[in-house]
């Protein structure tokens, strides 16, 4: 996507986050001066570090924002962009203690970024700046299992995160819980299955729960359940290409509209997401995508009629200027910040559902997590969570196969039977019904605030306000 141009008269990211926050404090009781204490970024660490690259020096500045410290680690990805800067990770810090503290995940909250474009620079040469950042990093404990685990964001993946853990382990040779110093790294380097595809996947549960509940359904004046509900998708990166998979493969809902930053391409019978994510790739570019109708002006789809419009892009897409015009009466924010305050208090008004960052795309946070306690633990997480019976099960199953095997019988498993009594051993399903447990669990918290308190008004603000109550008693129970 283009770099995000905020209309002059918005607040900025920073201070968007802080408006919505104070928005959900006004509806609390809380001690003087533990509101701000909670509203403000702990440190930031800017670097500035030169590069050998292509026969010159390159200067890079990054940065870690530590939000909160209230529970260690503190957590939250390293993101490349030519539009980092401090406000950026520090908004993004903000959110981050708060999303952990809304889906009960316990790290206080965290965020890094690089001035880059990672496009612009060859395999090789984002390895040599990797570890160079990472070293700048962890040399003052910003990277380190136990004080404050990066993991990816917009511009990094499993890659950057190996590059990153292998840097931290060169650095500290002793140290046993090394591999915990970052998560999302590849399944090779102690990364965890689903970790991929979570935030896609969590976009994915959060929307089934949301449609459990008519009464919210109806709120935001739909009905029913997924299956037919047309859909605009906003960014095909790693979070938008999994949330349209999983939704249009496995829960029958049509993705009409695809967002990419030359444009946009429609269908009005659902696009077939896995081709268009291969054109993208191949081609650059959406356009002549087979089946779809391309429209160079991507905003406009932004405003197209649908059902659910996911933002899963870059932050402050919906603002004061388009938040009038936007028609979708439910937004899931899939992205960290796609709407600033000045959107969401037009789009408040005019009563469409925003179900927020901070729980939507909790899902790789989540996953993150039990990449983490994996990693401390030192054992492959199916093994330790079987249970005897489930063992003896198990053992069953795999004879039955032998046996089948072995004398040519061909006899297969009812695949239902196999996925029950295998689930323990199965780390892909521990981590898939762990994440649908905790975005079910934390929907609920929020929902009871929104139902309980009419005055609260929005889910948003409900979310913050469980958020922001946690952090507090956090405080309160162990001091600042
Ligand atoms: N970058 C992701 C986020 O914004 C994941 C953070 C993590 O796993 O620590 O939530």
């Amino acid at each position: 996507m283009k770099d995000a141009v905020m209309p002059p008269q918005e607040p900025s990211f920073r201070d968007s986050v802080d408006l919505m926050f104070n928005r959900a404090a006004r509806f609390m009781d809380l001690p003087p001066g533990l509101e701000e204490k909670i509203r403000v970024c702990n440190a930031t660490y800017t670097v500035r570090f030169g590069v050998r690259l292509r026969g010159a020096i390159h200067t890079f500045t990054g940065y870690r924002s530590v939000h909160s410290e209230h529970l260690e680690p503190v957590k939250g990805g390293i993101r490349y962009a030519m539009a980092v800067d401090q406000d950026e990770v520090e908004a993004l810090a903000a959110l981050m203690t708060y999303k952990c503290a809304l889906v009960e995940v316990p790290f206080g909250g965290a965020k890094g970024g690089l001035r880059i474009d990672p496009r612009a620079w060859e395999e090789h040469e984002l390895e040599q700046i990797t570890r160079r950042f990472a070293y700048e990093l962890a040399k003052r404990d910003l990277i380190h299992p136990a004080q404050n685990v990066p993991a990816p964001d917009m511009g990094t993946g499993e890659r950057e995160m190996a590059w990153i853990a292998d840097q931290y382990r060169r650095m500290n040779t002793t140290d046993i819980n090394a591999n915990a110093c970052v998560t999302g790294k590849p399944l090779a380097s102690g990364g965890i299955q689903g970790r991929v595809e979570a935030t896609g996947r969590g976009i994915q549960f959060a929307l089934r729960e949301f449609f459990r509940n008519p009464e919210d359904v109806g709120r935001a004046g739909l009905s029913g359940g997924l299956e037919g509900k047309r859909i605009v998708v906003q960014g095909l990166g790693n979070v938008g290409y999994h949330a349209a998979k999983f939704l249009s493969e496995e829960d029958g809902a049509l993705i009409v509209g695809l967002i990419e930053r030359d444009g946009a391409v429609w269908c009005d019978t659902g696009i077939a997401v896995e081709m268009a994510k291969e054109w993208l790739g191949r081609n650059g570019t959406l356009k002549d995508c087979p089946g779809t109708r391309f429209v160079p002006e991507g905003a406009a789809v932004l405003e197209a009629e649908c059902d659910i419009l996911i933002p899963a892009a870059l932050e402050g897409v919906i603002h004061k200027e388009n938040a009038a015009r936007i028609r979708a009466p439910l937004i899931i924010e899939a992205a960290n910040g796609p709407i600033t305050a000045g959107g969401d208090e037009i789009l408040r008004e005019r009563g469409v559902v925003i179900i927020p960052d901070m729980y939507a795309n909790a899902g790789g946070v989540t996953v993150s997590y039990f990449e983490w306690v994996k990693n401390l633990s030192h054992i492959r997480f199916g093994r330790m969570q079987r249970r005897a019976e489930e063992a003896e099960h198990l053992l069953l199953v795999s004879e039955l196969e032998r046996l089948s095997d072995d004398r040519g019988l061909g006899w297969t498993l009812n695949p239902d039977f196999k996925q029950k009594y295998m689930r323990g051993a199965d780390e892909l399903a521990l981590v898939r019904s762990g994440l649908d447990d905790t975005m079910r669990t934390a929907y609920q918290s929020m929902r009871e605030v929104w139902h309980a308190r009419p005055e609260v008004g929005d889910l948003r603000t409900a979310a913050y306000l469980v958020a922001i109550g946690r952090v507090a008693e956090s405080y309160r129970a162990k001091g600042l």
